[in-house]
């Protein structure tokens, strides 16, 4: 299990204080105390770690949220912030002696530019909501979660998040122009804009993906795309699940980039068909759903080119949408994955790691033999076009010991994507869950001069703290203070 810091008796001690500036700064309901009621808030997506904060607080405005930064910076009292809460590694997972700065209050469309392509809107808005917004006009908002529904705007900012439409459209931050922000010191500055590139330094870009630890999100404008004229998706099966993995990087060697190119394993098809029905063959080991898109005589054409390739690489089974409800219907699988995980067993860990697209059979094959040291089933999910892996590990919690079993099996999941050339995360951040393996993918100058980035930004350190750096280090002992011959520097600080 992950460590998080020891709770701060002096920050306990200013609780009612707190929560008194806090009413002043939010009046009526927009501050939570109550046990019972903040046990909405105890944890995100990584349900395994739970924690009810010190108070949680509903800000609706820019100046608000200035505000109760400006006043938790002055008292050192840690801010964790929030979205939807479906973070999947314990990103919003509250601090005991933090409060808690919810953001689903900051739910409005702000600006719609049909022209200039572009929809600004608060970070409270969900993924989907922006699509929502446009789609009247023949336009969407790319980057496409398979939590779209949930998850806001801001969360998907601070955690870069991808989905099936990445690979050809990019991921968050290819799709953010701009951003307004609080720093931690309650200043309130501007990222970008509606123009396509910015002087100076690309802080838009540090931001993207900075995991609620460098400043709160409070308005959001993105890119977005007019929809292609054609979508098809294919559903190819194999005998081999090597032979998927093969035919993915014959797709892509082949200069076609699909809008989406996503595999399944047996156990996660199997569980996907049975939730949804979307209509894969349940005799394959493992399922490509490629989609094509463009005008239609472009898709046709690439169609019959995959086809071919597939064909090539051993594949039995090749379905092409023929409407767009049965488009609509392969992708249902794919993207109720997760939830139909639930059914095949009472939990799921669910992993991001990811590779070089040429180790995915090697990896599958490594995975499955760790599956059998560690005694537990494993059902893959993978964006296969980016090498981004989701490995979901069945468990029961309430069997003794399997969910350490699960995260240690976890964690070598990880340890094998760094170790073939790729990376502990593809989307969901590193939060709480990746934390400890930090170091397994940097060395100690690598993760120094990131925190040096985070006290540029945070040097009291209030925002988010425990998360995504294993050793935590004062500002001050990063930069303007020599150690002396090696001497621990404040002993007093906690490290975990
Ligand atoms: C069923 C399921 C499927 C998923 N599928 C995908 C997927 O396909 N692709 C993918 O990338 N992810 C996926 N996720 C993970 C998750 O949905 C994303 O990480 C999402 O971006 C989190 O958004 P949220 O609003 O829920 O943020 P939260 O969980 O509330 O917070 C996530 C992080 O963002 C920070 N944060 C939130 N709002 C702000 C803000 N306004 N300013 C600064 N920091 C902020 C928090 O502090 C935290 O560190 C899935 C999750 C679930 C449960």
């Amino acid at each position: 299990m992950v460590k998080m810091p020891e709770p701060d008796p002096e920050a306990l001690a200013k609780r009612d204080r707190i929560v008194g500036a806090l009413r002043e700064i939010v009046p009526g309901e927009g501050v939570i105390v109550s046990a019972d009621e903040m046990r909405a808030y105890e944890c995100d997506g990584l349900t395994a770690y739970r924690q009810v904060p010190m108070a949680v607080v509903l800000p609706s405005t820019t100046e608000q949220v200035s505000r109760i930064l400006r006043l938790c910076h002055e008292e050192r009292i840690k801010v964790v912030p929030r979205g939807a809460g479906t973070s999947l590694s314990g990103g919003a997972l509250p601090l005991t002696d933090g409060i808690v700065l919810g953001m689903g209050k900051f739910n409005k469309i702000l600006d719609i530019d049909l022209e200039n392509r572009t929809v600004t809107v608060q970070p409270g808005v969900t993924n989907l909501g922006i699509t929502r917004a446009v789609e009247h006009a023949g336009f969407y908002y790319a980057p496409d979660p398979s939590s779209q529904i949930a998850c806001t705007i801001g969360g998907n900012i601070a955690e870069n998040s991808g989905g099936v439409h990445c690979l050809k459209y990019g991921l968050t931050t290819n799709n953010v122009l701009g951003l307004e922000m609080v720093l931690p010191n309650g200043d309130i500055v501007r990222l970008g804009g509606k123009h396509l590139d910015a002087e100076g330094y690309d802080l838009l870009g540090l931001m993207t993906g900075s995991e609620g630890l460098l400043g709160v999100v409070t308005e959001v404008t993105v890119r977005i795309l007019q929809k292609p004229e054609t979508a098809r998706a294919v559903l190819i099966g194999f005998p081999t699940v090597e032979q998927g993995g093969d035919c993915v990087a014959a797709i892509i060697a082949a200069g076609i980039i699909p809008g989406g190119l996503e595999m399944m394993d047996h156990p996660a098809l199997n569980a996907a068909e049975d939730f949804c029905h979307a209509g894969y063959p349940r005799d394959v080991q493992a399922l490509l759903i490629c989609e094509l898109d463009g005008p239609a005589a472009e898709v046709d054409h690439l169609i019959g080119v995959v086809s071919g390739i597939a064909r090539q690489h051993g594949a039995t089974y090749i379905k092409a949408s023929e409407s767009e409800e049965e488009r609509i219907a392969f992708w249902a699988g794919r993207k109720n994955a997760f939830p139909a995980a639930g059914r095949i067993s009472p939990d799921y860990y669910c992993m991001d790691g990811t590779i070089p697209r040429r180790q995915l059979a090697y990896v599958l094959r490594r995975m499955e033999e760790m599956s059998q040291h560690y005694g537990l089933r494993v059902a893959n999910v993978f964006h296969a076009g980016d090498g981004n892996l989701h490995p979901l590990i069945l468990y029961d919690a309430n069997k003794p010991g399997e969910l350490e079993r699960a995260e240690a099996f976890g964690a070598d999941i990880l340890k094998l994507c760094v170790e073939v050339g790729g990376v502990l995360t593809g989307e969901h951040g590193v939060g709480v869950e990746k934390r400890d393996l930090m170091d397994t993918m940097f060395n100690e100058d690598d993760l120094k001069q990131q925190q040096r980035v985070k006290c540029a930004f945070d040097p009291s350190q209030i925002l988010n703290p425990g998360k995504v750096f294993p050793t935590l280090h004062r500002c001050a002992e990063l930069g303007r203070v020599h150690v002396h011959r090696g001497e621990l520097r404040f002993p007093d600080l906690p490290r975990f």
